[in-house]
């Protein structure tokens, strides 16, 4: 049995602590306070690491634990200090007795992976600051058209995969897709679902690709709701791409 639980850093970012049986792994270890605390008090025994950016935010920790203790540590080329398994698109690795497969979703940054498992049936997928539950990343390294077809690229995963997302971004996000699509109803009761565990300090994730698809505006570029409202906006029409592009800097700057 494996078992996923946030570890809260800096403002709104999440680390991810993944155990089985034959251990633990964190995903994005920013800080390292939480971690070398569990580690410390024997609850976790730590076998390795994934990074899926070089962002600070996801990355600061990582020394602070190889200090600690060896570990394996998989990310991606970039000359991140501390990696040790530099993964590309399609590699598969196993850490405690998890299969993993590597998918390169450049667009939030040029070097930025997500990390997918099958998991036996109930598939997993760390996807950093790519996609987040209601959005999606800023763009800052790759191209709009790069993010699109990262975006595509993990949507098409199963659609009970369980989205760990590298931030608590959700009631944002929901509120500037609310604007978007201000008819959906499935929406609107997103938002007061979630309005209500944020409020209890309840994390909002994981999502999955299912209620993505059916409600992320970032994913639903063709949806004709989002078409008509970026037409009416910014007089852009059909063309997918310039839709998300449309998107994606009116969440800008919202
Ligand atoms: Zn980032």
């Amino acid at each position: 049995m494996l078992k996923v639980e946030p570890i809260n850093a800096y403002e709104d970012n999440y680390i991810w602590l993944v155990t089985t049986n034959e251990g633990s792994i964190v995903i994005d270890p920013g800080e390292s306070k939480e971690i070398i605390k569990q580690m410390d008090n024997n609850l976790i025994d730590l076998k390795g690491i994934l990074i899926t950016h070089h962002h600070f935010d996801h990355t600061n920790g990582l020394s602070d634990l190889l200090n600690k203790k060896d570990l394996e540590v998989f990310g991606p080329k970039n000359n991140i200090n501390g990696i040790n398994n530099v993964v590309k698109e399609f590699d598969k690795f196993s850490i405690i007795g998890i299969h993993f497969e590597v998918i390169e979703i450049p667009g939030h940054t040029l070097d930025h992976l997500a990390f997918y498992s099958f998991n036996d049936g109930n598939p997993i997928l760390f996807c950093g600051d790519t996609l987040f539950a209601g959005g999606c990343g800023r763009v800052f390294e790759g191209t709009f058209k790069q993010m699109f077809q990262s975006l595509k690229k993990i949507a098409n995963y199963p659609k009970e995969t369980k989205v760990y997302c590298g931030h608590e971004y959700t009631l944002a996000n929901l509120k500037f897709a609310l604007e978007v699509d201000s008819n959906n109803k499935d929406l609107k009761n997103e938002y007061m679902s979630i309005e209500d565990l944020i409020s209890k300090n309840i994390p909002s994730l994981p999502t999955t690709m299912k209620k993505e698809l059916k409600l992320n505006p970032f994913l639903r570029c063709n949806d004709i709701a989002i078409k008509n409202k970026i037409f009416e906006k910014f007089d852009i029409i059909d063309n997918e791409l310039e839709i998300f592009t449309a998107l994606r800097k009116w969440k800008d700057d919202f």
